[in-house]
């Protein structure tokens, strides 16, 4: 008979939306039976209080921990998001959206990108926004969630959420206590590692009490307290391609209307992020300190508010990249710890839970055999690659050429991976989702277009449909998403009807 290895006690070390969320899975999925789970986090050192735009993965998340939909937005003062719009990307004067979900219609097979990309190439198509309706409802201020209503565009609607981070904490931590997650308050001092191998015996806190676990997980955002700070477990430094390492946040008054997406609008030396929430909208400047001061960027951000600013702006200094070990030894570092890359598509929660879910999927016992971290450490480095690389195609693919940071972006040499998907695109207007990559066929074509790549000519599939029934078939569609937007309710009033806060 094997011994029974398994963990008994967790230490998540770190109180921010990373740890409450770690705490709250491991909770649900674990049991209290199974291992004792003690969260410390200290109110002195805070959290980062930012992190208010989310992909529609978070779904997935908040159901396995039987969490209320309404019950979430309503406590979190939160929004619908339905994608991003892009404002001053490609050129001054310039917008585009990103929709979650589909565009349009695979027929016969064939995707809807290439008969598209046949259509405008003819005079014929209208702009890729109207194939779906997700881009269609959020440039009308509607918000619904799917009904059943068959081959509708309204039986398909995709979306995500805005929230409060600093109350979505609060309420995953309540879910975590009620599962039994032992909270508690206080500053970590000190870290001993054990003589033999260097895994983390215990912590240590202020008042001289230790926590000691079989596994940390290390949630201390930038700092990685216990990943580099303790285990020196190295960095990689993404600037060279993504080049901003500072931000500046705000909140402000909003207005009546709450808009169902978020806006990125690009500025001299990188761009601004809107968020609209029940009783606020988010605001920040993400910019480069290379081409910008402090100040003159909080002057932008300032400059670009919708209403008064609810506090004083907030200043946050990063290094875009990754820790070159995740997991080390007895520790696994997520969210800030394991590395940064800046919200142009609100990836940071998402990656979090993916965190969570492969320690799950490769959770290890007492012996740690490091089969278990190598395979976590491949995985998480890919997710994070194939993002970055989709973050990169936005500063890339752009005809700005009117301020040094953007000549800078549009002239840089690439990753190889981002330059071959570019060629293929350019080449037949392809695009494709590789492995288990986060964004998918849709969304790389969406920024591709939206960014101005042209490709030399189309998927030579789309020609299994003549041009005629091409062009009836895709007025149909855009007729069908105009129609279900128009039937959609605004989303303030599906907000008051479901889930006011
Ligand atoms: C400018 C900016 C904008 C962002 N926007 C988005 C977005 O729109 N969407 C998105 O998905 N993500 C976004 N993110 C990322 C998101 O904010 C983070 O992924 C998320 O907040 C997780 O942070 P964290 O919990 O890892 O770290 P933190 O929030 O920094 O929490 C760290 C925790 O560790 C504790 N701690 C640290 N040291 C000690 C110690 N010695 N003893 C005890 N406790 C300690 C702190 O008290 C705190 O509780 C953004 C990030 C930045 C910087």
């Amino acid at each position: 008979m094997t011994e029974d290895n398994r963990i008994r006690r967790i230490a998540i070390i770190g109180g921010g939306t990373a740890g409450w969320m770690s705490a709250a899975a491991l909770a649900k999925v674990l049991g209290p039976a199974y291992a004792r789970i003690t969260l410390v986090e200290s109110d002195e050192i805070g959290t980062v209080g930012v992190g208010e735009a989310t992909i529609p993965q978070i779904g997935v998340f908040n159901r396995m921990l039987g969490i209320d939909e309404n019950d979430f937005v309503r406590r979190t003062k939160g929004s619908f998001k339905l994608g991003i719009q892009f404002v001053d990307w490609r050129r001054k004067g310039h917008a585009y959206f990103h929709p979650f979900g589909k565009f349009g219609l695979d027929m016969e097979g064939v995707s809807f990108h290439a008969y598209w990309l046949r259509l405008r190439a003819a005079g014929l198509a209208g702009p890729i926004e109207d194939y779906t309706l997700m881009a269609k409802a959020a440039e009308m201020g509607k918000f619904m969630r799917s009904v059943n209503a068959g081959n509708s565009p309204l039986s398909a609607i995709s979306y995500a959420f805005h929230f409060d981070a600093g109350l979505y904490a609060l309420f995953l931590r309540d879910h975590a206590e009620r599962r039994g997650v032992k909270r508690i308050e206080g500053r970590v001092v000190q870290v001993h590692q054990r003589g033999e191998d260097g895994f983390i015996r215990a912590v240590q806190l202020e008042d001289g009490s230790e926590v000691e676990a079989d596994l940390f997980i290390d949630c201390t955002g930038f700092r990685g307290l216990l990943i580099e700070q303790t285990l020196k477990a190295g960095y990689t430094d993404w600037s060279n391609w993504l080049p901003c390492n500072r931000a500046v946040a705000v909140p402000c008054e909003g207005g009546q209307d709450i808009a169902p997406f978020t806006r990125s609008t690009a500025r001299d030396a990188g761009w601004q992020w809107r968020i609209p929430l029940q009783h606020r909208i988010g605001n920040g400047h993400v910019y480069c300190s290379d081409y910008i001061s402090d100040d003159e960027a909080a002057a932008t951000l300032l400059a670009n508010l919708d209403g008064a600013p609810l506090a004083d702006p907030r200043f946050i200094r990063f290094t875009t990249g990754h820790r070159n070990r995740y997991w080390d030894r007895n520790v696994v570092a997520i969210g800030l710890s394991s590395g940064f890359m800046e919200p142009l598509e609100s990836t940071s929660i998402h990656m979090i839970q993916s965190g969570i879910a492969h320690l799950l999927a490769n959770f290890p016992d007492r012996t740690f055999n490091p089969v278990d971290a190598e395979r976590y450490n491949r995985v998480i480095r890919t997710e994070s690659e194939e993002i970055r690389d989709f973050l990169v195609l936005h500063y890339k693919a752009t005809e700005r050429d009117d301020t040094p940071f953007w000549n800078r972006c549009r002239t840089m040499a690439v990753p190889d991976r981002l330059a071959e998907k570019i060629r293929v695109f350019e080449n037949s207007g392809r695009t494709f989702r590789e492995n288990e990559e986060l964004f998918n066929d849709t969304s790389w074509f969406a920024v591709m277009v939206g960014q101005g790549l042209v490709p030399r000519t189309y998927d030579p599939v789309a020609n299994v449909l003549d041009l005629e029934t091409t062009r009836a078939r895709l007025d149909e569609i855009r007729s069908t998403v105009a129609a279900s937007a128009d039937f959609m309710p605004r989303h303030r009033t599906f907000i008051a009807q479901h889930c006011a806060a």
